[in-house]
């Protein structure tokens, strides 16, 4: 069956609001490294991982090897009834490392999931269904998240239980606040969000939700210390701070091992998922001991926290510390932003170059600044073309994403940034 076939039964049975990438979407078949291999037979580099679920790349013989000796046992799941032994070490390990004081941890499937569970924990402890996000977020595609979702594309409903008020903050590219200074950014939107409270809450919050860097958005950085001044009012007003590390967790950013850490801020819960558990499903909350025990009925996940995934996941956070994963994705982020910072004077459809580490947003525009999708759809096609595999998001669309497995080589960032400077030639030249 070709690829094309496959896409017509594809279309045929699964939801029209399911985003497939490429004019021409692609079946992956095989993977090895940082490179995977198409039903056709083509190689790339992949500049994605996935959505930056392959935080170490593919088949990696230690990842492998956690995942095959649990095989070997006979037990693929019963129900998480029963103890489980690497759920036990991976919520030590993972509680440890989120610093937030007597931590506990809730494995979910998904950073869906998790966002669920954390927005549940929150509203149940402080009795109340008002919550915070920002401008352009995104957190997830079930019914309380989408309505937390701040951006227009991925956010289908306003029937959410959830009453969300949303603070400016998160696109600083096209915010109102953009040509202020940091300390000055930072101070316009605190204000806001004391204007927000004042003005269009009850002054009951239960919680404000953030991601650290948007991801979805458009890998949108906030200056450092923004959320240092934002827990100083949500502590005012005894609002819990919710992280959402879903794609910003496990070094990414190579500054920090959680994003928030840019901050100096210490969140009451964090969320993560994708890259922890390099491929296998799974995601998780990571909450203050009195916020996740607030809960009084019984509840359970029966797939949170699996044998295979937790051994999966165990293996691929050891993997990360081991090697310094963090430590090389500032070096190579080092490099990309170096030679992409390059590429922005020489090609003006280039319109900005930001992130941190190897979570890198390149925003495309028109001559008069505008947002240009075409062009990041001429970026997404050329770099396929040429063999790399990169990301596209952004609220209108026009935010190439580039977020590699963090065991990327010094040579595989060089591959990467010629193909990117002839792709970007391309959508300079086809916007003419
Ligand atoms: N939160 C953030 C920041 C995300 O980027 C995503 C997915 O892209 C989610 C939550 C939802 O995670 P999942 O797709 O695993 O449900």
């Amino acid at each position: 069956m070709t690829e094309s076939e496959l896409l017509s039964r594809h279309r045929a049975v699964l939801p029209n609001w399911l985003a497939l990438y490429y004019d021409e979407p692609i079946e992956i078949v095989r993977a090895s490294g940082r490179r995977v291999t198409d039903a056709d037979g083509n190689t790339y580099l992949d500049f994605f991982a996935g959505i930056l679920t392959n935080a170490i790349g593919y088949d990696v013989a230690e990842i492998s090897e956690a995942i095959r000796s649990q095989l070997d046992s006979g037990v693929l799941h019963t129900s998480t009834l029963y103890l489980i032994r690497k759920q036990v070490e991976l919520a030590e390990q993972i509680a440890e490392l989120s610093g937030i004081p007597g931590a506990k941890v809730f494995f979910t499937n998904s950073g869906t999931e998790a966002n669920e569970t954390a927005l549940m924990l929150a509203t149940q402890y402080r009795r109340s269904n008002q919550i915070l996000a920002l401008r352009n977020s995104y957190h997830g595609r079930a019914f309380a998240t989408v309505g937390i979702t701040g951006n227009r594309g991925w956010s289908a409903s306003s029937l959410s239980p959830v009453k969300v008020s949303y603070v400016h903050g998160g696109y600083r590219y096209r915010s109102p606040f953009a040509s202020l200074s940091d300390a000055d950014f930072i101070a316009a939107c605190t204000e806001d969000l004391r204007d927000v409270l004042q003005t269009s809450t009850a002054g009951d919050v239960a919680a404000m939700i953030a991601e650290p860097i948007q991801g979805v958005g458009g890998f949108n950085v906030p200056p450092d210390g923004f959320f240092g001044a934002f827990k100083e009012v949500l502590d005012e007003n005894g609002i819990l701070l919710i992280s959402d590390e879903v794609q910003t967790g496990w070094g990414r950013t190579g500054e920090h091992f959680w994003g928030m850490q840019a901050h100096d801020v210490v969140p009451d819960m964090m969320t993560f998922a994708k890259g922890l558990g390099n491929g296998l499903a799974i995601g998780g909350v990571v909450a203050r001991g009195e916020v996740m025990d607030c809960l009084t009925a019984n509840s359970i996940s029966t797939f949170g926290g699996n044998p295979i995934s937790t051994a999966g996941a165990k293996a691929t956070l050891d993997y990360l510390l081991d090697h310094d994963l963090q430590g090389n994705a500032a070096k190579q982020g080092d490099t990309l932003f170096g030679g992409l910072r390059d590429l922005a004077e020489k090609y003006d459809v280039l319109g900005d170059v930001r992130g941190k580490g190897l979570m890198i947003g390149l925003e495309l525009i028109e001559v008069d600044r505008s947002p240009s999708p075409p062009a990041a759809g001429v970026v997404l096609e050329e770099a396929k073309k040429r063999g790399l595999l990169v990301g596209k998001g952004g609220l209108h669309g026009n935010v190439i994403r580039l977020a590699p497995p963090m065991t990327l080589t010094d040579a595989e960032t060089g591959e990467a940034l010629e193909i990117l400077e002839g792709s970007i030639a391309a959508a300079q030249e086809a916007r003419k």
